[in-house]
């Protein structure tokens, strides 16, 4: 279906047709790498309302958007998710493409039904190692037996898992030939991230942070990765895996650089709008929602797009982040 309103392109010719959505910055979760152990949290009242959400997602769609994710903080977590999803999934009669979701999976039992029929056939589900004590120190007290329950909850469902694991040297660095055969052999195709210096944590993300020529190199020895041309309209670059027929990417912000065909920008649950992951360059549209102001909202984002700088600059040997706000505020 053809855009009613001008598409989303930006002052470097990206045209923008992919959305992320953080709808809460809670989590029920606190993985070390994304958020500090005392996280402050946004009062509730400050939180765009589900209508509002909608109502914005309908506008990114009128304007060429063909991909929403919801993430967070923990998706799931935010009250009234499952019908936020049923009202984002009827956008397809309207352009919309695809729906999907990034989350922890522990609330995958109760959601997962709900999700598919709101239309979802796609979920990444983050898991960044398969033991248990492991899981439990990486999370800060998370039960690795839930996530597992809510994988399994996913696929019978009848959603297409893909699993990321964020690659942590010295913390699950030991474990990608298992994790790979794992996702293989339950048909998973699995995204390897690189860790990203976003909002203060405790500990240096410099002694943690594995380039994944490593991690590539650690399954090659085990794999024969095939490159792929396989696309998902995010930033990962697939092989195909020759033993199992699933899948590996690799994202990879620090060690290769993709700004360059960066398709996307990020809202927050409080309705601010970034251009870029790495960068405060920002619109606000809470105050607009309100207003129920399509013109306002057309010039404001039209501003975000101006502006929408050419690339990150993360520099993991930085002693501090590149930005302060933590992955939860912009989801992943
Ligand atoms: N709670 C959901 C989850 O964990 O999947 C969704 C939000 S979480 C912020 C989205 C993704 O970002 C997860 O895969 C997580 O591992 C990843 N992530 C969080 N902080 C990160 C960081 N500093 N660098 C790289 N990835 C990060
Ligand atoms: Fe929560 Fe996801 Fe961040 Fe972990 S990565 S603390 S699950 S938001």
């Amino acid at each position: 279906m053809p855009a009613a309103t001008p598409a989303l392109i930006d002052a470097h010719g990206r045209t923008i047709d992919y959305v992320r959505v953080s709808v809460t910055d809670r989590c029920n979760l606190r993985c070390s790498y994304c958020m500090a152990e005392d996280m402050a949290f946004l009062p509730r009242r400050d939180l765009l309302t589900l209508e509002e959400i909608a109502g914005l997602a309908r506008h990114f769609v009128k304007r060429g958007v063909r991909r929403i994710r919801l993430t967070g903080g923990e998706p799931l977590v935010r009250r009234g998710i499952g019908e936020l999803a049923e009202a984002i999934g009827a956008l397809r009669r309207e352009g919309l493409a695809e729906l999907t979701m990034t989350t922890n999976g522990t609330a995958l039992p109760k959601f997962a039904r709900q999700l598919v029929a709101a239309g979802m056939r796609r979920i990444n589900v983050s898991l960044d190692t398969l033991d248990a004590g492991k899981f439990a120190a990486i999370t800060r007290g998370g039960v690795l037996a839930q996530v597992l329950a809510g994988i399994d909850a996913a696929q019978e469902a009848g959603l297409t898992v893909k699993i990321n694991m964020v690659a942590l040297k010295g913390v699950n660095d030991g474990e990608f030939a298992r994790m790979l055969a794992w996702c293989g052999a339950r048909g998973y195709d699995l995204s390897l991230i690189e860790t990203m210096p976003l909002g203060e944590v405790s500990g240096s993300r410099s002694e943690t942070y594995l380039p994944l020529a490593a991690a590539r190199a650690a399954l090659e020895a085990r794999f024969t990765l095939i490159p792929s041309t396989h696309r998902t309209g995010g930033p990962s670059r697939y092989c195909d895996v020759a033993e199992t027929g699933a899948r590996v990417g690799f994202i990879t912000p620090l060690s290769a650089n993709f700004c360059a065909s960066c398709n996307r920008i990020r809202v927050s649950a409080t309705g601010t709008v970034y251009g870029c992951l790495g960068h405060e360059q920002k619109v606000e549209l809470r105050e607009i929602m309100r207003a129920n102001d399509p013109n306002t909202l057309d010039q404001a984002l039209d501003h975000l797009l101006k502006g929408k700088p050419a690339r990150h600059d993360f520099d993991i040997a930085r002693a501090e982040p590149a930005v302060a706000r933590h992955m939860s505020v912009t989801g992943g």
